[in-house]
């Protein structure tokens, strides 16, 4: 087997290679892959307190969020399954994750190991009558926040604003907030191109989503233009330092192009299990990747996942699509997440410099000795990871 040393001080690695150094204590790992720990670039861990999934396999997206908006919860409940999803991503070996959140991040009684998140400041206000007090109320929490201690590592922002998805925040209001992001220097996450009757929405202003906002008292027929499509989206959202698509399941090869073109701003997220539960169309992941686009995994939230494990996505994405090689596919769960969030230079590889997060995944038998090899064959195996570390310190399983 191929021996591997990552050499640790202070949190961080300060080196990688196959020689043992001198007058350092060592520990010795075993038959095991040491993987930078997983970056999880998409979900929603107040929704974690669920035992199952909500709704049922394939159901309309617009009849899934009915049933998410009619969810009843109390913040200190909400709080409880943040951390709840918190500690079961750090058992999976994510160390990292961009969590989009309607709880308020300063609350958050953090269990003692907790993964590092990137807290997105979810908006929504559809109507140009909701825009101001939308916006206005992001700028609050940004500041209350500042007031607090904003959470940073190194000086990076922990925190972020996601205007939610084009049929809960008009083009004019995701134009401020990406303003307001720029202001205060922070990542956006904003769920696109998700669904058919998204595009039905952003094409005749009609359909399942139409119907919500109605219900909900919070249509406004001149919020968006009739003949809109997810790529006068992005364009607004070029203006974000780094922006998370979340999603992306229906973006056309000029859409994806366009993503490349920006792709040091602008990265795609799938969430493949979540993807597989709606039953879209095949995700296009080769064209994106073909095209250049830096393609993110996200697990998405325990409403439409059994778990929060990064690395059965990571399998998952490698089952489905077999011509994606895995160390592409290990970089989607590891450095492309943390770049897209700011945090490329940070976490999400093992190199000096960048804190010593990692993940141990043992190597299934009988696999040759070539370090490609033993990737593919940990992605078509079923072990879980077996130990993980936080700025080099173990944690407790
Ligand atoms: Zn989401």
């Amino acid at each position: 087997m191929i021996d591997g040393i990552v050499q640790i001080e202070g949190g961080k690695v300060t080196q990688v290679g196959t020689k043992p150094p001198r007058g350092v204590p060592i520990t010795e790992l075993g038959d095991v892959a040491l993987l930078p720990g997983l970056v999880n670039a998409h979900t929603h861990l107040e929704l974690s307190d669920r035992k199952k999934r909500l709704g049922k396999a394939g159901m309309s997206m617009p009849d899934w969020i009915r049933l998410v908006v009619n969810e009843r919860t109390t913040p200190k409940k909400k709080l409880a399954a943040v951390n709840k999803g918190a500690a079961e991503s750090l058992r999976h070996g994510v160390t990292t994750l961009g969590d989009i959140a309607t709880y308020a991040p300063h609350d958050v009684n953090e269990a003692p190991q907790s993964p590092r998140a990137v807290r997105f400041h979810e908006v929504i206000g559809f109507s140009q009558a909701r825009a101001p007090s939308a916006h206005g109320g992001l700028v609050k929490k940004l500041k209350l926040s500042k007031v607090e201690g904003a959470s940073e590592l190194d000086g990076t922002p922990l925190e972020g604003v996601s205007p939610h998805a084009p049929y809960t925040v008009s083009p004019p209001l995701l134009r401020n907030l990406v303003g307001t992001a720029a202001e205060w220097n922070m990542p956006v996450a904003f769920h696109l191109a998700e669904s058919k009757e998204e595009l039905e929405f952003l094409t005749t202003g009609a359909g399942g989503f139409q119907e919500i906002l109605e219900e909900r008292s919070m249509w406004d027929p001149w919020a968006v233009p009739r003949g809109s499509a997810p790529l006068d989206y992005l364009r607004i959202l070029t203006r974000a330092p780094k922006a998370l698509v979340i999603h992306g399941n229906y973006l056309e090869r000029k859409e994806l192009a366009f993503l490349a073109r920006h792709r040091d701003a602008l990265s795609l997220v799938y969430c493949p299990r979540s993807h597989a539960y709606f039953g879209h169309d095949p995700y296009p992941l080769e064209t994106a990747l073909s095209l250049g686009v830096r393609v993110c995994l996200g697990t998405d939230s325990l409403a439409s996942n059994p778990d929060l494990s990064l690395l059965d996505e990571m399998r998952v994405t490698a089952a489905q699509h077999p011509r994606v090689p895995a160390e592409k596919i290990l970089e989607m769960g590891t450095l492309a997440s943390s770049h897209a969030m700011g945090l490329g230079h940070l976490v999400g590889a093992l190199s000096s410099g960048r804190y010593a997060d990692m993940a141990a995944v043992p190597i299934p038998q009988g696999v040759p000795d070539a370090a490609a090899d033993i990737l593919a064959a940990i992605l078509a195996d079923t072990a879980p990871v077996s130990q993980v570390w936080l700025g080099g310190t173990a944690i407790e399983n």
